[in-house]
Parts: C-alpha cells; structure tokens; sequence
C-alpha cells in the first residue's frame, strides 16, 4: 500500500524502514502532523500513518477521504484523537498498536521514582562540578513503603512486579482485577483507601471522561503528606493547577511525570532557545522535586520494532481484506 507517514522522526523512518524490508509498501515520509492543514499532502494515498499528536478529526479526514485514503494506521496505543464516528462514516478503517512498550513504561516510571528519591540528577551535577557534598541528596527506602497504582491492566502490573522486588506493599484500584497482580500480593482497594496509605501512587488507567482529572484537589487532601505522585499515562488524567498547589503546600512531596495535559503543543519537538509560552508548565519546571519527562516511557528499541512491525502487519491485513485483530470501531 502507499503510504503517507506523518510525525515523521529520524528514529521512526529508521525503524519503519527496518520493518518494512524488503519494501512491502510504498512509505512516504512527512516531518509535519497531520492536520487539516497538512492533509493535503497525503492526496491519493491509500494509507496514512500518525501518531499520538497528529489531529485525525473531521474535517481532516474529509480532505483524506477525498484524496482516496481509506486506512489510518496509528502507531500508537491511544485513539482519543481519531474521530472514529467520521472514520466510519466517510470509509476509512483505523488500526492501532495496541500494546507496544508495557516493560519500557513501568521500568521508565521506577526510574522516575529512583530518581526523584534518590535526587540522582542532582548528584550527577554535583559530582560533575567537584561538589561532593550530600547535603539535600537525601533519600528513603523504597523497600517497606506502600506503593498505590492505579490501572492495573499491562503496564500496571509490571509495576507492581517490579516495586514487589524492591519489598514494597502493593495496593491498587482499577474497574477489575487482574488476577496476576493479585498473585504477587498486590492487594485491591477502593480509591479512598488507596489515597490514604500509599507513599508513592502511579497512574496507568487510560484517559476518559470519568478518569479526567481523577487527580484533583479534593483528592490531593486525602493522600498522605509528601506523597510522591507518578504519572507516565496521559496529562489529563492530573489536574495540573491542583498538582501545582499540592506541591506548593507540600502536600505532594514529589511529582514525576512523563506526560502533561497540553503537551502536543511541544513535546516531541527540540524548542531550545525558544520561549515557552505554557506558564503552567513553567512553574512545574521550577519545583525542586518535580521531573518531567518528554513523552519518552514507551521510547525503548523494542518499542519501535514493536510499532513499525504491527504497524505494518495491521496495513497488510487491511490491503489484502483479511480481518485485522487492531481495527478499532466506534463504540455503539
Ligand atoms: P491497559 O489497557 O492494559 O490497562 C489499563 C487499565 O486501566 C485496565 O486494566 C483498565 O481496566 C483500567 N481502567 C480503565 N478505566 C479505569 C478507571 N476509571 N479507573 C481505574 N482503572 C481503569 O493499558 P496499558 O497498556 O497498561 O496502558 C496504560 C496507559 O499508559 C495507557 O492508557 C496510555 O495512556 C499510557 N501509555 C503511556 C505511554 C508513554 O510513553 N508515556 C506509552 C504507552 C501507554
């Protein structure tokens, strides 16, 4: 199939290359995101490829469809910005990654912990600058601490596998249970109880309108004092502002984060020397104890072997009229 690859990076061509070779399918590569602006460029492509902050909505789909595409291929997990209603309406099937980087996610949010605890960033400055002093570096146990993880699907299970090896109690809250983490001795609770005896909470529930903002200040008062809050899922599931006024009073002790509400307005792209107009995110960035990450938790070789092989497996599924287990419809 031709396809129009937008969001194009120089890891992704490199990878998706990889994938597709010898060449399966014709592969085009765009730097832009698709947007309505952008679609044009896809004219007369049959497959158009995009990833999670590419905007897939109406109007962006009616100028593909036009053009003659009719597959959109995420190569990404996530679909909140695909209009599947227009897709189907207009023709189009949607395939996605359904699971691409569980290990690279919960290892990446344990180095979020480590390194927030621990204050490794700042030693490695320190030490670099012949400071050798310890003053401030200090940390605590992970082991006998309570961690709280909330989504206990793929990514959230292998956090609790990995912090059960560090000694830690597991508690945990999600629609249902999964039997694996319970095998391990994670133990299932209400979000209440979750809230009040966790010293360190991770988020890895998707983004929908009941868990947007699940972190909000009326819940922030209910967590113990300096808890440490981790979310590498999606920025809206916190509500920033609130965060940001629980680590002012130092209810929240530490924040780490891999993902921000308005985050598709810069992360993935270098703006060094710019002017970051996001003062939400500015102030964020000028907490001792907050680290922020760019979107980076899935980014492991695996991950985008992962992608690209998937990617193109769903393509040819969808080329040649077999039924594809990762076409994802609307919802009736
Ligand atoms: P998954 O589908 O395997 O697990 C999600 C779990 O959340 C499921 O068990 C589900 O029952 C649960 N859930 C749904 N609604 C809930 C609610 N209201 N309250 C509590 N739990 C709820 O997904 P996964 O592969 O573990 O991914 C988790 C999230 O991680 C994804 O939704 C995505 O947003 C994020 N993610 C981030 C990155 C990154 O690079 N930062 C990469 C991949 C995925």
């Amino acid at each position: 199939m031709k396809v129009a690859v937008f969001s194009t990076k120089a890891y992704d061509r490199q990878f998706l290359e990889a994938a597709n070779y010898p060449p399966q399918h014709e592969l085009v590569f765009f730097e832009p995101r698709l947007n309505q602006k952008t679609a044009i460029l896809a004219a007369s492509f049959p497959g158009v490829c995009v990833f999670v902050h590419d905007i897939v909505d109406a109007p962006t789909l009616k100028i593909l469809a036009s053009g003659g595409t009719r597959l959109i291929a995420l190569r990404c997990a996530g679909f909140n910005n695909v209009d599947l209603q227009a897709a189907a309406d207009l023709g189009i099937k949607v395939v996605r990654v359904p699971a691409y980087s569980p290990y690279g996610v919960a290892e990446h949010a344990v180095g979020l912990i480590l390194t927030l605890n621990r204050k490794i960033h700042f030693a490695h400055n320190r030490v670099r600058e012949s400071n050798f002093s310890l003053t401030g570096l200090l940390g605590f146990n992970l082991n006998g601490r309570t961690v709280g993880i909330i989504g206990t699907g793929k990514i959230g299970l292998i956090l609790g596998q990995i912090m059960k090896g560090f000694g830690c109690q597991i508690l945990a809250y999600d629609l249902y249970r999964n039997p694996e983490l319970e095998k391990v001795g994670g133990k299932y609770v209400e979000l209440p109880e979750l809230f009040a005896n966790s010293d360190i909470i991770s988020l890895h529930c998707p983004l929908t309108p009941e868990t947007h903002h699940l972190i909000n200040a009326q819940v922030i008062a209910q967590m113990k004092p300096r808890v440490m809050l981790i979310n590498t899922s999606r920025g809206a599931l916190i509500d920033t502002q609130a965060v940001i006024e629980g680590l002012k009073s130092r209810q929240i002790g530490f924040l780490g984060v891999d993902v921000y509400e308005q985050e598709s307005d810069f992360f993935f792209e270098d703006l060094s020397g710019e002017i970051i107009q996001d003062d939400v995110f500015q102030r964020l960035t000028t907490f001792p104890n907050v680290l922020i990450t760019g979107h980076q938790a899935f980014f492991t070789e695996e991950a985008l072997q992962n992608i690209a092989e998937t990617t193109f497996a769903n393509i040819s599924d969808i080329e040649q009229g077999r039924s594809c287990p990762n076409e994802i419809f609307e919802s009736p």
